[in-house]
């Protein structure tokens, strides 16, 4: 299917807002009229002077009211502030995405500012770095990422989005928000809660030790500090509103540790090894899989 847009706009400048704006460019060669908006003033002069957008916003109801796809990408915490900012101005026939991290409560605080005849497809491109604002984005971001539809995949709406982000080089998934909380709660919400503690734990080391653990970090620490310089905004907005999911992968991730911790304590290089074989060939998989590293990857 050929991609059905005309005037696209976009609501939040950071990292996604700005990758989309670029992949819209860069895939699309300039066809779309795109407007934007962000509540940070010196966001949008950055966009303005990257020239990727046809007109930046400075009351957003300027960049939606001509839109027929409109792209939240702000902080899940804010999108039900900014669907109710935009309900009066929305057109007829419209469709909204978002991009947020979490599921259930975006649909939850968007969907009763959704006035009829317009439509709203939650979605959720499962491609990141640690980094945040308009001077982070790129086009290639999405290029052989997942891209979640919560949607049913038979919705004529869904499928033109779908058109969209296989242009911009996703893979596109349909599941349900459930389902999609859940399985983010895992795959990477407690992975940062884990790299955010451990560099807490490390925070609060003795002087002398602390200055070692920056020193000697190559050995496996710089990673969870990668993860753990994400944007606190985004990542306190991710842990509030996935807090069900998130608290009970943490139960399951408990359980487990102790269970670790025991077979250390009782020296069981068997059982251990065992262990480390099995989650070797996760690692594995996932290189197969091409869902490794951005350093591999960007251009
Ligand atoms: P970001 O880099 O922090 O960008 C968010 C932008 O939205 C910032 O410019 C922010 O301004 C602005 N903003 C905040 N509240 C707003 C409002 N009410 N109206 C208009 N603009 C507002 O965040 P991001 O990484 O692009 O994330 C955007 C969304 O995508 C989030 O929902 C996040 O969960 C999701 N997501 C993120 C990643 C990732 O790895 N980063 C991956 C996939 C999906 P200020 O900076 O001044 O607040």
């Amino acid at each position: 299917m050929s991609v059905q847009f005309n005037n696209i706009a976009i609501i939040g400048l950071g990292l996604i807002g700005s990758s989309i704006l670029h992949a819209l460019n860069v895939k699309f060669n300039k066809k779309f009229n795109i407007s934007v908006y962000d509540t940070n003033s010196n966001h949008r002069k950055i966009i303005k002077k990257m020239n990727i957008a046809n007109i930046v916003c400075s009351k957003i109801n300027k960049a939606v009211e001509n839109a027929d796809l409109i792209i939240l990408a702000v902080p899940v915490g804010s999108m039900g502030h900014v669907a109710k900012q935009i309900k009066p101005f929305l057109k007829k026939g419209a469709i909204i995405t978002d991009t947020g991290s979490t599921k259930l409560s975006v649909v939850r605080d968007i969907e009763s500012f959704i006035p009829s005849g317009v439509f709203f497809i939650p979605s959720h491109p499962l491609a990141g770095t640690e980094h945040s604002g308009p001077e982070s984005g790129f086009a290639s971001l999405f290029e052989n990422r997942y891209w979640i539809i919560v949607s049913n995949k038979e919705d004529k709406n869904a499928i033109k989005l779908q058109s969209l982000f296989e242009k911009f080089g996703a893979n596109v998934e349909y599941m349900d928000a459930e389902y999609h909380d859940k399985i983010l709660a895992i795959t990477s919400h407690l992975p940062h809660l884990i790299a955010y503690t451990i560099v807490g734990t490390a925070n609060d080391l003795e002087i002398d030790l602390k200055n070692d653990v920056i020193r000697f970090s190559a050995t496996g620490f710089r990673d969870f500090t990668r993860l753990a310089s994400s944007d606190p905004t985004m990542w306190r907005d991710v842990f509030i509103n996935n807090s069900e999911a998130v608290l009970e992968m943490l139960q399951r991730f408990n359980e487990d540790i102790g269970l670790l911790q025991k077979l250390i304590r009782k020296k069981n290089s068997k059982e251990l090894y065992e262990f480390f074989v099995t989650t070797k060939k996760i690692r594995s998989k996932i290189i197969d899989a091409g869902q490794h590293e951005w350093e591999d990857t960007k251009n």
